[in-house]
């Protein structure tokens, strides 16, 4: 059996580097070597997964095929690798912790003192090598969450130095710092990189390639200086400036030859290398002229006095996957519900069509509702995801039912006409607060109704896509709601759930329970989403 590989990525400097998308590029850039890759987050909080953090806190929590809930860098490496990950490429300190406890309890460890170093280290590295296994990877790209030097992701760096010691060859590091130019100087300064390596020096630790991050290219002369002061070859130093699209990144880092030179560091086969589909969709990205303007009406926006679209990140990029599949330039705007509560829909007459992503509790859905009714009643085209969907048919039931007061369960407990409520299961969990990990989760298969609009886009019968919900459409009103046009085209295969909605009278109106945004691809465009933005350019 071949021996695995595996590759650290350390962030210096500051966080949101664009580390996330530096992982997700070189990932693509080794598996168009002809590698089985697989990428691995390591999150340094003790919440046993993301599906517990405030989205404003946290950003989008993306949903694998198996149904953990993780930090949206895995979406990133879905997207750059084109392949669905699995529970085991999401560590975080709390599912660590978790485990060794639960060791310690079962006297597993034969009356050991059990210690963070190396019995955590250890539950690490057994966590990291289990990924490679699971995914049957030859090479393992691990990114650890934070910067170097915080307390609270030492433990990680720690489990990746002691990997390296048992197995040099097999073992890479790989430091993303930031490179500032304050404006007053105009120049680009290497010191915050020097004393971050100098960071990872002091943990035990030589990074092996330095990937300077900034708003510029790197010149010869910064790469000699952190050559010299940071112990590395002046060939291993790679710039990694600002680009317009993100999916330009593989390609810059590859014109720096970076896959070429770790694969012969680990003692690899370079290989050829055919990045012509990057190549292909950054031309696509670039020739496309003609603007699709779509609006993303959600109520995670606001943060202090920043926009957040982190939140939304899954959603953003299938929007872009399709606008260029379309070949159109994706144009989208972020409207606040809550704005839209107070100010009215109007507004929405000046883009080609809507989408309300996923969310949850009562704020901003009156505004959510009045765009929804806005983008029906004035043909516009309109995609609903899962509360998206929950929300249209509350829309539906109470203008074109005349059920005044229908609602979910979620935000009016007590309403007359509940169309959308708590699955059963679902209520059971809650009142024995077990919140963690418990939502509808994950991959389900859907029939498809032939015939219809989602049929259409998906040109099959059954699919399959990912979920995180725990409200459901409410069978007893399906059949008063078909009388007035709307049509359940999906549902799970006993038909007992509602998965799709979508109205006859519209060109283009379709809810899912589920979230086809996580399976978009920027080579694989979802069917859903470029009907969808075909749709927003017929329109207009
Ligand atoms: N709040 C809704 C539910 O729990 C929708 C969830 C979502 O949009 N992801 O069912």
């Amino acid at each position: 059996m071949k021996k695995v590989k595996y590759i650290f990525v350390s962030g210096g400097v500051i966080s949101g580097l664009g580390k996330g998308i530096t992982t997700a590029s070189l990932s693509a850039i080794l598996k168009s070597k002809g590698y089985q890759v697989t990428a691995v987050k390591v999150d340094m909080y003790l919440n046993v997964d993301a599906g517990t953090i405030r989205p404003q806190e946290h950003g989008e929590v993306f949903v694998t095929d198996d149904g953990i809930e993780t930090d949206q860098d895995l979406g990133h490496y879905e997207r750059f690798l084109d392949i669905s990950l699995t529970r085991a490429n999401y560590i975080t300190t709390g599912q660590v912790y978790q485990e060794v406890i639960r060791k310690e309890r079962s006297f597993e460890y034969d009356g050991e003192d059990v210690e963070a170093i190396p019995h955590v280290t250890d539950e690490i590295i057994r966590r990291i090598k289990e990924a490679g296994e699971k995914t049957q990877a030859e090479i393992v790209i691990v990114e650890f969450g934070g910067t170097v030097g915080e307390y609270q992701n030492s433990l990680f760096f720690e489990a990746s130095r002691i990997m390296k010691m048992r197995s040099p060859e097999d073992v890479l590091q790989v430091h993303v710092a930031y490179m500032p130019v304050p404006p007053n100087l105009g120049e680009m300064k290497t010191k915050p990189v020097q004393q971050s390596v100098r960071m990872l020096n002091s943990m035990g630790i030589q990074p092996d390639f330095i990937v300077g991050r900034s708003e510029y290219p790197m010149d010869e002369r910064r790469k000699e200086r952190i050559a010299l002061f940071c112990n590395v070859f002046k060939e291993d130093v790679i710039s990694n400036p600002d680009v317009p699209s993100i999916y330009e990144v593989p390609l810059v880092l590859s014109e720096q030859n970076m896959g070429e030179k770790i694969l012969k560091k680990l003692g690899l086969g370079v290989g050829g290398k055919d990045l012509s589909p990057w190549k292909k969709l950054i031309k696509t990205v670039k020739t496309s002229k003609k603007e699709v303007k779509v609006a993303v009406v959600g109520k995670y926006f606001a943060t202090g006095d920043f926009q957040l679209e982190d939140v939304y990140v899954s959603v953003i990029e299938a929007l872009k996957h399709a606008a260029w599949a379309n070949e159109r330039k994706p144009k989208l705007y972020w409207v606040d519900s809550e704005k839209v509560e107070k100010e009215g829909p109007e507004k929405l007459a000046e883009v080609d069509a809507v989408v309300v992503p996923g969310g949850f509790g009562s704020r901003g859905i009156e505004g959510i509702i009045k765009a929804i009714k806005f983008a029906r009643e004035s043909d516009l085209p309109y995609l609903g995801l899962c509360y998206g969907m929950q929300l249209a048919t509350v829309e539906f039931a109470r203008h074109a039912c005349g059920l005044s007061e229908a609602n979910t369960t979620e935000v009016s407990p007590k309403t007359p006409h509940p169309v959308i409520h708590i699955m059963p299961e679902q209520e059971k969990l809650l009142v024995g607060k077990e919140y963690g990990g418990t939502m509808r989760l994950g991959v389900y298969p859907c029939k498809i109704l032939k015939g219809t609009v989602v049929y259409n886009a998906y040109n099959q019968d059954k699919i399959k896509e990912r979920h995180r919900h725990r409200y459901e459409f409410n069978n007893a009103y399906r059949s008063e709601m078909e009388v007035k046009g709307m049509v359940f085209s999906g549902t799970s295969l006993n038909d007992r759930l509602v998965e799709i909605v979508e109205l006859k009278d519209h060109p283009f109106f379709v809810g899912t329970q589920f979230h086809p945004e996580f399976k978009s691809r920027p080579l694989r465009p979802h069917p859903l989403f470029v009907s969808f933005i075909k749709a927003a350019v017929i329109r207009k």
